[in-house]
């Protein structure tokens, strides 16, 4: 497969350290709200990811980490506490909202069709493991204790900036709102292992150390979450791109300091998914979650398949009318597929087969291709294949594509069956319509249909009889 891997800005062919198999870390959430459906989009493309290595025949092991132990509100070691800000806001404490959170994150995960990871480690689970890397670094040079807390000294690296896809500006501190420069460090890049001075009097959870009682910075979380269950090489390792930096630097930096070789070999981000107003935030504008949209009467599967209309390396923009869109597109789709549930029979057709496997498989591997894939659903469904055929590529497909196409269509077909749903004045218009058609008043006919379908639904003539869907 090739891939895009940020750490060399190009495309590479992946090729894991051990043949057959892949080690992959992801970043996991930090569980003080709800996610928003643009996090949800990197974990969407990296579930796809995952699929897509296992659908052609590695055996992936993946990792992914909880954050339910501070994380401060801006990437560097300033800001609020997250997980504090959440625990005050509801009024529970630190690990009762790091329950609800991540039992929330999974329940939005199960319905957008995301596996859960073969180890999901929360950071309160590992703090031995944390003390004791840090223990190492400070042996071996690369940290140091100032002012109560202990720092990775960046100034030790040869090389430090493996994203710097950022300005140098950026690392300046005190250029951006509400941050103060920390006159412990001695460089500005250097970053918090462990606090035990903390700005926060009513910090919750803490732990002793051989610095003092006080807790772990963010960072050295994933570093060792993925080693201590995947060893010190990592093939691949996913996250959104906002994460790039400093978060992932800082991860490659202390990991290699730790280990004494290189790490990680391909780094994957997912990038943002804009409103018309910006990149989204839970802070600003309206706060996007899997259960708004089923509020407002879409499946999350919806929202699955317009992340995967466009490319993971591509800023996608969020409107109500893209998300109506891809709800028409895939609903459309869905119809097409409903025909074949029935009439599937006889023996599959292996060239067609092939061909048409060949360019589903031929997309991903370009980079995780997903528009592409999508295509190849409907050069299934143009192909002269038999309905089996077809209904086996189309099963096979959705291992990766995690649509739940064929499923969706066989209840789709029940539904169809059974009007009971639709209102009265929408099957009077339908039944006025087939009338219409009879008496061979297509003119007639086609204004009804239009009126039908500013109710909302779509009405059409299959081998079937007449079909009516809702939009
Ligand atoms: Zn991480």
């Amino acid at each position: 497969m090739q891939l895009y891997n940020s750490a060399t800005r190009k495309k590479e062919e992946f090729i894991p350290r051990e043949a057959g198999k892949v080690s992959m870390y992801t970043c996991g959430p930090t569980v003080y709200h709800f996610a928003h459906i643009g996090n949800l989009r990197s974990y969407i493309m990296e579930d796809i990811l995952e699929k897509h290595l296992r659908f052609t025949g590695l055996d992936v092991k993946r990792v992914m980490n909880i954050t339910d132990v501070g994380h401060l509100t801006s990437d560097g070691d300033t800001g609020d506490d997250k997980m504090l800000k959440g625990a005050k806001r509801e009024k529970k404490t630190v690990m009762e909202i790091a329950k609800f959170y991540t039992d929330a994150f999974f329940a939005d995960c199960a319905k957008l069709n995301i596996k859960t990871p073969d180890v999901v480690e929360p950071a309160t689970g590992c703090i031995d493991d944390f003390i004791c890397v840090i223990s190492s670094l400070i042996e071996k040079g690369y940290a140091y204790e100032a002012g109560g807390n202990i720092y990775f000294d960046t100034g030790k690296l040869d090389k430090y900036y493996i994203f710097n896809d950022f300005k140098e500006e950026d690392l300046a501190v005190g250029v951006r709102e509400g941050v103060e420069e920390d006159s412990n460090k001695r460089n500005k890049a250097d970053f918090v292992l462990w606090f035990t001075k903390s700005k926060f009097d009513d910090q919750e959870l803490k732990w002793d150390s051989p610095w003092g009682v006080g807790y772990p910075g963010w960072h050295i979380e994933c570093s060792c979450i993925s080693m201590k269950h995947l060893g010190e090489y990592l093939d691949l390792h996913c996250g959104g791109i906002d994460n790039a930096f400093p978060h992932h630097t800082n991860e490659i930096a202390q990991s290699e300091a730790y280990v004494g070789h290189e790490w990680c070999n391909y780094w994957f981000h997912v990038h943002h998914l804009n409103t018309n107003s910006g990149k989204m935030s839970k802070s600003s504008g309206e706060f996007l979650t899997v259960s708004l949209l089923e509020e407002k009467g879409y499946s999350p599967l919806v929202y699955r398949f317009f992340c995967l209309q466009s490319h993971y390396r591509k800023n996608l923009v969020f409107s109500w009318d893209n998300l109506d869109n891809a709800k028409l597109t895939f609903n459309k789709l869905i119809a097409k597929i409903a025909p074949l549930t029935t009439e599937a029979a006889g023996e599959i057709d292996k060239a067609e087969y092939d061909r048409l496997m060949n360019g589903f498989v031929s997309a991903l591997d370009n980079d995780l291709n997903t528009a592409l894939a999508v295509t190849s659903v409907y050069d299934v469904l143009k192909s002269t294949a038999n309905a089996s055929t077809k209904l086996a590529l189309l099963n096979e497909f959705d291992k990766v594509l995690g649509l739940d196409m064929v499923e969706t269509a066989k209840k789709f077909l029940e539904a169809a069956d059974d009007t009971s749903d639709i209102p009265a004045e929408v099957m009077e218009l339908v039944e006025q319509r087939k009338a219409a058609r009879k008496e061979k008043n297509f003119a007639l006919a086609d204004e009804l249909r239009d009126k039908i379908s500013a109710m909302g639904y779509e009405v059409k003539e299959t081998r079937q009889g007449t079909e009516i869907i809702k939009l």
